[in-house]
């Protein structure tokens, strides 16, 4: 029987209804932070959550008279100006918080060029009154200096948060956020960034990321919602409908950017824009969910593939930039270049001999807005090639039209100066509570031998490892500055995982010897060596701490990165952190690992070694805390693992991998480290009843599946219910599961709840050989923890 109590009903809705998510009266102050009750609404239905999610998008708006009234009025060179990006350093001098704006160069831009949109930091992130100073002059410019008085559109990376406004609020990265499958946290997480973006006069976000990461070399892994598209499908919408809210052009909210459209994330090397080989059928199953998701959802903007797949360019992919994107999708907003990435169709893939010709090429496809960003060369080139007839004028109005569109819809023509009041908003503690409890239900208990965990806190604990004193390692890239790795700009005020477990255990009780580091490597990052380098610290002092303490808490991983600076040659963790774990390992003294990591790095041994092993990904400013609520038992873990964490380095496999036939003895070849969907609780959850409510449906028919978990532990805690389908016969050999519904459920010790998913046909297609969803009679099965039950479509 299903116990639906009001409380819940109300629990259940609040993110749709716009309540807070956050019921739990938890304490501002994080440092003392402790709270033991229910903390989030429950999701208890992921896919209610994401049609209502995508329903909210609210009616689309006509601007198309005033739209139209203004394309008659422009000539050649204003549109071309419109579809042109530059960056802000061609608008300014000086550096970090010296940056000024440039009167000339500005000029230039704005008046003679008729720059479209700015974007990025010089460097660094800067104080909301330096935006403001910025962004007004910009304006300035472009509504009084220039003919027709059309605004700027600036944009900037707000990939965890503001990211690159001073004393904004940072969240775990989206390889954390989908760890906590919970959709309503996204979603309050990326309304909090909105609202500190706009707050600082920026109206537009690359983000989210919707590149599936299943490729965990990949140095961009840590930016996707993980492997499964099912997963980041929810996420993505949910993360889309935070920042744009139900009216975009509100003061709270910014246009969304889909990046990076599409297939970007799966390169055959593992390193940064190096291509990919995707059939059609497997793009569409598996790379365009995410996309088709958050179009319909209604975000304004697109960003392109910076790599190729099967040999063409992201940028002159027709295909994907038209004919689906436009053509299938519908989408209606504009498509930005990634950064330079009509010059590199010259310099990297060699398939134009100039840059006019890949002007004509990326226009022609489908790309609206180059990110030029260095020069005025895309201007130029279009310019000419409009005259000289080998672009059309209709391309250009099309184009013209989307970025117009975009720019009413953002109210930016109402409302272009930065408005000083929003600053206040920047940084609000009940925001910084939200990115708390992002961090805390995104860590993921993934062993606990003997019930090692929680802690007591009157242990005498070691604490060791290059990432135990880390606010960089906590944040990774995009933090302040690109690759995120500059310490002095980081906040003194929040703790790192050391600090956090100094402050719960008392100092007296913690010992901290590094034991290793990892720095960076001084100069411009090659393409051959990672920037990220490990060196010893003192090894030995750490073995001997070890001597006096009961516990041992082993923190490795990585530092930051992000974009090719990240490649690395394979996934083995560093030789000093192996050796640090290989020291503490011969002291026979238990080992708490904790992994502050972008991407799953190899480690096998360490992990069979140590009795707990917790995974905290990337969690931000306040992961330091979140960990240490965690170890001493303040909040109970209920992060699922949204990726297969490898054993070996050339052991790499989904977990939706397809039947092979040695899989039976080769079995501890692809064993992974930890499953898909894995995390561990301090309570127990069991699972009973698993209830179909028919054995066969027709190709219209709905089907109910139902079961009931009860909290058979001591405590209360969140479960992440997880629903799998696996078709059994299919004219393309089938995944062997694949995950269809989720439910993130809270539950009091003894207590059950009955949940109910309804599936739909659709559900059970996939992409044919012709590359068009289809849904073929058989037998399926459903799959909940471990139980199983089958049905027949007909
Ligand atoms: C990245 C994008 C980013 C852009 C602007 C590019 O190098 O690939 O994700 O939005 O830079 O910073």
């Amino acid at each position: 029987m299903r116990i639906v109590t009001l409380v819940l009903v109300i629990t259940a809705l609040s993110p749709w209804l716009g309540l807070p998510v956050h019921k739990a009266s938890v304490n501002t102050s994080p440092a003392q932070a402790v709270e033991r009750g229910p903390v989030t609404a429950d999701i208890d239905d992921s896919d209610l959550f994401l049609q209502k999610t995508i329903q909210a998008a609210g009616p689309p708006r006509d601007d198309s008279q005033r739209i139209e009234a203004l394309l008659k009025r422009m000539t050649l060179e204003e549109k071309v100006g419109q579809m042109t990006q530059l960056a802000i350093g061609m608008i300014a001098k000086g550096r970090d918080q010296e940056i000024q704006i440039d009167p000339a160069k500005l000029d230039k831009a704005i008046v003679r060029y008729g720059v479209g949109s700015i974007l990025n930091v010089a460097e660094q992130a800067l104080t909301p009154d330096k935006w403001h100073d910025i962004i007004k002059q910009i304006q300035e410019a472009a509504t009084k200096k220039t003919r027709l008085g059309i605004p700027v559109i600036y944009g900037i990376d707000s990939i965890h948060g503001a990211n690159y406004v001073q004393g904004a609020t940072l969240f775990p990265q989206e390889i954390g956020m989908a760890a906590t499958w919970n959709p309503g946290l996204m979603k309050r997480g990326s309304e909090i960034a909105a609202m500190e973006t706009r707050a600082a006069g920026i109206p537009w976000s690359f983000s989210p990321v919707l590149d599936i990461g299943r490729q965990p070399q990949w140095p961009r892994f840590y930016e996707t919602f993980g492997e499964d598209p099912y997963l980041a499908k929810v996420m993505g919408a949910a993360f889309v409908r935070g920042l744009e809210g139900t009216d975009v052009g509100s003061q709270d909210h910014v246009a969304a950017s889909l990046k990076h459209y599409m297939g970007y994330s799966l390169p055959l090397s593992g390193r940064d824009r190096t291509p990919a080989w995707i059939p059609e059928n497997y793009l569409r199953e598996y790379f365009l969910p995410t996309f088709a998701a958050a179009v319909k959802a209604g975000a304004h903007t697109v960003m392109v593939n910076s790599a190729e797949i099967n040999g063409i360019p992201g940028h002159i992919n027709h295909h994907i930039l038209t004919d689906i994107l436009r053509d299938e999708l519908g989408f209606k907003g504009f498509v930005v270049s990634d950064w330079e990435d009509i010059k590199k169709l010259v310099t990297v893939w060699h398939v134009a001999a100039n840059e006019k010709a890949a002007t004509r090429m990326a226009v022609m496809a489908g790309i609206d807005m180059s990110m030029v960003p260095l020069d005025y060369s895309f201007a130029d080139y279009l310019i000419a090639l409009v005259k000289e007839g080998a672009v059309p004028q209709s391309r250009i109005d099309e184009a013209v039209r989307r970025i117009l569109k975009v720019k009413f819809e953002l109210g930016l023509f109402e409302n272009p100066m930065p408005n000083a009041a929003l600053k206040s908003k920047i940084g609000l503690p009940e925001s910084r509570q939200a990115s708390l409890q992002a961090a805390r239900e995104s860590m993921t208990l993934l062993k606990n031998t003997g019930d090692r965990l929680p802690l007591a806190k009157d242990r005498k604990i070691l604490v060791t490892g290059p990432t135990a004193d880390s606010l960089i390692s906590l944040n990774n890239g995009w933090t302040y500055v690109w690759q995120g790795s500059e310490e002095s700009l980081y906040p003194k005020d929040r703790p790192t995982i050391r600090r956090a477990i100094e402050a719960k255990a008392g100092a007296a009780n913690v010992t901290y010897v590094p034991g290793t580091k990892i720095t960076r490597r001084a100069g411009s990052p090659s393409n051959n060596t990672p920037t990220n380098m490990e060196e010893e610290v003192d090894i030995p002092a750490a073995v001997r701490a070890a001597g006096a303490a009961d516990v041992i808490v082993l923190c490795l991983g990585e530092g930051s990165y992000t974009e090719t600076p990240g490649n690395i040659p394979d996934l083995t963790l560093g030789e000093p952190q192996r050796k640090l774990a290989e020291a503490i390992e011969t002291t026979g003294k238990p080992v708490v690992l904790v992994l502050v990591e972008g991407r799953p790095r190899i480690i096998n041994r360490i992990a069979d070694y140590a009795s707990a092993v917790l995974m905290a990904y990337n969690p931000g400013n306040e992961g330091g805390q979140a960990v240490a609520d965690v170890l001493f038992g303040d909040f109970n873990p209920c992060g699922k693992l949204p990726f297969t964490y490898p054993r070996f380095p050339n052991a790499l496999m989904t977990y939706d991998h397809k039947a092979f036939e040695t899989e039976s003895f080769d079995n501890a070849g692809i064993r992974p480290q930890f499953e898909f969907g894995d995390g561990l609780s301090y309570t127990r959850f069991s699972y009973r009843d698993l209830r179909l409510n028919r054995k066969t449906i027709g190709a219209s028919d709905q089907l109910s599946v139902s079961i009931t978990v009860t909290n058979s532990g001591r405590r209360a805690g969140q479960e992440v219910v997880q629903l799998y389908v696996s078709d059994l016969v299919a004219s393309l050999s089938p995944a062997g599961k694949r995950l269809k519904r989720f439910a993130k459920i809270y539950l009091e010790p003894e207590k059950s709840r009955t949940l109910t998913f309804k599936l739909r046909p659709d559900d059970l297609s996939f992409i044919g050989a012709d590359n068009k969803p289809v849904v073929e009679p058989g037998e399926f099965e459903v799959m909940i923890a471990g139980l199983k039950a089958r049905f027949e479509l007909k």
